[in-house]
């Protein structure tokens, strides 16, 4: 099969998948970054907050931003996750921050028959998590069992393009910013990045990644660029 020429309404016709039209110009992708805020008592080793999320959601965002057919927005979380978990239904209020603004921006896209839109809901976990391995690049994070071949096709694409990945499954509904683009007609992903370091927040991440000479933070720098663009490549190959 060729991946180049396959939508995934083609492949997965459920009632979640969009029917894209290959003929459509007018391509966005929405990138979500819920647990970007990290408390200033958090312990380095827990996973709640997404460190590298905020990094590597710029760096997807800079790679499709120069494929000139396709539109990004990304949506940063505004809330400690304690407060309000902006991956939760609970989330789908004002008070909490993006998430209507998201919904609202994504609602406005779709009344164009001609908009193709698709969501990338960007985590990230930390180095040496009991839960999750600290050899892999990323996990693709999937709750719905009509969604598994869909799944399975994104790990298969980034395994053949050297990244090492895996699917991990999520509680049924509880990842709500899927749930809810879905819901839409939006196809939509929820990956979690491999920090790799042992950092305290996002800012301290960026600071590191961006200013370190060291030979090792070059390597996952270089690590994290590549994986960046296995998965925008994806993205292309299968929506637009
Ligand atoms: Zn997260």
């Amino acid at each position: 099969m060729d991946l180049k020429r396959v939508l995934l309404s083609d492949l997965y016709p459920t009632r979640y998948f969009q029917k894209n039209t290959k003929l459509g110009k007018d391509n966005h992708v929405i990138i979500s970054i819920p647990h970007e805020y990290c408390s200033v008592n958090e312990s380095i080793h827990r996973h709640l907050c997404d460190k590298a999320a905020p990094y590597v959601a710029a760096v997807i965002e800079r790679k499709l931003d120069r494929c000139d057919n396709i539109k990004t927005k990304t949506f940063n979380g505004t809330v400690y996750r304690r407060r309000c978990d902006l991956n939760r239904k609970e989330s789908r209020v004002y008070s909490c921050g993006f998430r209507p603004e998201m919904t609202n921006y994504t609602k406005k896209l779709l009344m164009n028959p001609k908009s193709n839109v698709f969501c990338i809901d960007i985590h990230s976990y930390p180095k040496k998590y009991k839960k999750w391995s600290e050899n892999l690049d990323l996990y693709i994070l999937d709750d719905d069992p009509a969604i598994k071949p869909y799944t399975k096709l994104f790990v298969k694409y980034m395994k053949e393009h050297g990244v090492k990945c895996s699917a991990v499954p999520g509680k049924i509904g509880e990842n709500d910013i899927m749930v809810e683009m879905r819901s839409m007609g939006v196809d939509c992903f929820l990956i979690e990045f491999n920090e790799q370091i042992l950092v305290k927040n996002a800012a301290e991440f960026n600071s590191i990644m961006n200013t370190s000479q060291s030979r090792i933070v070059g390597e996952i720098k270089e690590r994290i660029d590549y994986v960046c663009n296995k998965v925008v490549d994806w993205i292309s190959t299968i929506n637009f």
